[in-house]
């Protein structure tokens, strides 16, 4: 199994809450566990802006590329702007495009970095620039490589860009679990939107995840899957209420491979939130995510 990989992806934000080192310290620990040898680590080439432009409106691409954001907008993405942050984001647009298209060959692929799923069309917030999902589902059905695609979003943080974006597209299907009592307000309906009550644990959780993934899978056939694999509903997570354990979250990355399995479905990885009080716990649950992964890769 590849995984979609680049030493830029690190938003470089210092001392932040998001820790964007992260994605390198995942690196580390897959190639540490001898999870990946380093041949299957793939560079992504940046999405163009005409592939940008399939999800984002003009105006909102050009203030990004010049700086022009305003102080508002720059407060609401809650992350420093930079010139390096814009090539980031564009790098990881690029890195989900990739990561769509290695699934659709191996069943399965990981973007270390992505699932920026707060991110609407004209602005970014909530540490989310560009979606790059919604911009990877664009372009392979502009490829004409898939028709119908659905995003299964397990950040503890519902959806709200993904939503917005694909609202009324029959073509797209949106599901997203998430605590109710917490960021994004308002949230734009998902196709399916399952909403959890604080302090949720790994049972009901999974219960919950079960029964929404049949009721999907049921109504829906994609011909690719793209997983929103937040770390964030860890119990430890300093931005989330829900409390499942390192073992609940893996069951749930198991249960999202197994549903995606039976119907024969290729799944791409991002990895999205994680705010662990110890960054290696959030490390943990992404390698343990992509261990999965490769388990049920070609
Ligand atoms: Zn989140």
């Amino acid at each position: 199994m590849k995984l979609v990989y680049s030493d830029q992806y690190d938003l470089n934000l210092g001392d932040h809450v998001f820790p964007s080192i992260k994605y390198r310290l995942v690196k580390e620990q897959l190639l540490r566990d001898r999870l990946a040898q380093p041949g299957d680590f793939v560079e992504p080439a940046a999405a163009s802006d005409d592939d940008v432009a399939l999800v984002h409106h003009g105006e909102y691409i050009r203030k990004l590329q010049t700086g022009n954001l305003s102080y508002l907008e720059i407060l609401r993405l809650e992350i420093p702007y930079s010139p390096e942050l814009v090539s980031a984001v564009w790098l990881c647009a690029g890195g989900s495009i990739l990561a769509g298209r290695l699934a659709l060959e191996d069943s399965a692929a990981v973007n270390v970095g992505g699932g920026f799923h707060h991110a609407y069309p004209d602005h970014g917030e909530g540490f989310c620039v560009l979606h790059d999902v919604a911009i990877a589902i664009r372009r392979l059905q502009k490829d004409k490589v898939i028709e119908h695609a659905m995003t299964v979003d397990c950040d503890v943080h519902q959806g709200n860009g993904t939503a917005a974006i694909f609202r009324g597209d029959h073509s797209v299907f949106t599901f997203s679990i998430h605590q109710e009592n917490i960021y994004p307000y308002p949230k734009p309906p998902s196709t399916l939107d399952v909403n959890l009550r604080d302090g949720v644990g790994d049972d009901e959780y999974l219960q919950e995840l079960e029964r929404g993934l049949s009721k999907s899978l049921k109504e829906f056939s994609p011909e690719i899957l793209f997983y929103v694999a937040g770390a964030d509903p860890y119990r430890d997570d300093q931005l989330g209420g829900l409390r499942l354990t390192l073992e609940g979250l893996e069951k749930r990355d198991r249960l999202v491979f197994e549903k995606a399995q039976a119907k024969k479905i290729p799944v791409v990885v991002t990895l999205a939130g994680g705010y662990a009080r110890c960054v290696e716990d959030t490390i943990q649950i992404h390698t343990n995510t992509i261990r999965v992964a490769k388990e049920y890769a070609k």
